[in-house]
Order: C-alpha cells, then structure tokens, then sequence
C-alpha cells in the first residue's frame, strides 16, 4: 500500500532510510523544522537549516523517488531566547515560497512556559498574515495535557485561524477529543519508547473514526522507528480494517490536509504497487 509519513525529521536519517521507505510503500514525506539535539547560536544557524530543508533535502529523497515537503519555525526548546525567535520569525518569510514549503511547523510548547508562549503567538501571527498551514508540537509526557489545552485554547483565541488548516500532532487518548471537538486535524504519532503505539493508534481510530486524523512517525535522531506508519498499517490489518479504511488515514488524508497549501505539488505514484507491506 502507498503511504505519506506526514510527520519524520529525515535531515537527521540516513540516505538508506529513505531508500527502505520506498521498499514499504512511502511515496511522500512531510519535514517540520525542529530541535537539532543542541540550541543553535544564531539566526544564520536557522538560515543554513533552512537552505537544507527546502533545497537538498528534496533532492536526497528524490534520488529514492519519495517527495519531500517541509514546514519551517524555530522550536519550542529554542524559543527560551525570546530575541533570537524573533529574528528566526522575521527570516522565515524568506523562504516560505520555495518549492515544497506547506507551512509554519512545528511550533508549539515544551516545557508550557511564558516566553514558549510568546515565540507560540508570534508565529501564529505570521501565519495568519502569510495565509500558511500551521503544524503543532504538543508536549511530552506529564506536560503533555496541560500543554495541549493551552495551545488549544491560544488557537480558539486568534479568530482569523481556520481550524481546518491546523494540524495539532502527537495527540495521545486524552487530548485527541478536544483537538477533534474543536475542528482542528490530529496527528498520531508512532514511538518506540513514549507517545503511541500502532495498536493505540488503531484504537482511536476505532474510537473517533478516520476524519482529519493522520500517523506519523517522528522518526528523528533519538529513539525512533521511521518505518513506524507500516506497523500501523499491519496492525489496522490484523485488525480486519478494510483496506479503503487504512488508506484513507496514511495515503488520503495527508493529501487531504497538505493540498490546502498554496505551494502543494504533489504528483501521484505510478500505478504499479512497489513491494512492501
Ligand atoms: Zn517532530
């Protein structure tokens, strides 16, 4: 089956893995910006990030015939230096019409302090004026429920949003109702050591249906399974999902999403299946 990872950090995998999502299936990715393992030092350290993701990073996931779309921020464990996210914010416009950008991604809260607040609004507000698709990290763990109302509730307070161009990720059994409740898409993402599983991903699936819900595999370069989404689909299998069910939640929906950004190109696979779960 022909599948999207809406969510996997491929800057820092290797070219192997893309050439193993291809074997199982994967026809396109999308890459938010994120947290390199260690804060970067400046504004230029945010340029040279964002030259790799929107003009080699398409290339190198060319080479296995995958597509490759990003999304550009900086990110919530940065966002402590509150001048230094403003001049990452101000130089992000620069690359929002290269080829395969969808959006502002991913932003959000970490650690749900003031100035994570703050950086969080204000790329909020550059969306809004850019007319761009937003992608939201929520936290992690304990901070994880706390931090989702908050985010929720700062989106439900910007009345230009349009909740159907929102896509709020990592949502887990207790944040995913009001994430849905609320008009905005969900993303499930699949993680070896916390998050998700795919059968917990079945289960709420089951649970609240297959609308504006995706799964992703955060695959990144801490403990992660980039070919986490064919669990998914093996599970929902196992299951007895129907086929149109399953594809509908790692092939349509993404699609579905991603296709209200100005600059989506997409162009369908061949019609010929690849070998592959
Ligand atoms: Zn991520």
């Amino acid at each position: 089956m022909y599948y999207i990872d809406p969510h996997i950090h491929m800057v820092s995998r290797v070219t192997d893995d893309y050439e193993t999502l291809a074997r199982m299936g994967c026809v396109a990715v999308s890459e938010p910006a994120f947290w390199a393992g260690f804060d970067r030092g400046s504004v230029d350290g945010f340029r040279d990030y964002f030259r790799q993701l929107t003009q080699f990073e398409q290339k190198r996931a060319s080479w296995s015939k995958i597509q490759h779309w990003t999304w550009l921020c900086i990110n919530a464990k940065e966002a402590e230096d509150v001048k230094l996210s403003r001049e990452v914010i101000a130089m992000i416009p620069e690359f929002m019409d290269q080829p395969g950008v969808l959006g502002i991604g991913e932003i959000g809260l970490n650690k749900n302090t003031k100035n994570e607040a703050i950086v969080f609004l204000e790329h909020l507000d550059l969306a809004a004026k850019t007319d761009e698709l937003i992608l939201i990290h929520t936290p992690h763990l304990e901070d994880k429920y706390k931090g989702t109302r908050m985010i929720l509730d700062m989106l439900c307070d910007d009345q230009r949003l349009d909740h159907h161009r929102v896509l709020v990720d990592h949502v887990e059994e207790h944040t995913i109702g009001r994430v849905l409740e609320n008009g905005f898409w969900a993303g499930m993402t699949l993680y070896p050591t916390s998050k998700c599983t795919p059968e917990r991903a079945c289960d709420m699936v089951e649970m609240y249906g297959p609308e504006r819900l995706l799964v992703n595999s955060a695959g990144d370069w801490g403990p992660s399974r980039p070919v986490a989404v064919p669990d998914f689909i093996m599970a929902m299998r196992k299951r007895g999902h129907s086929e149109a069910l399953i594809r509908k939640v790692v092939y349509e929906n993404p699609l579905e999403f991603f296709g209200q950004s100005r600059n989506f190109v997409f162009t369908p696979p061949e019609m010929s299946e690849p070998a592959g779960v």
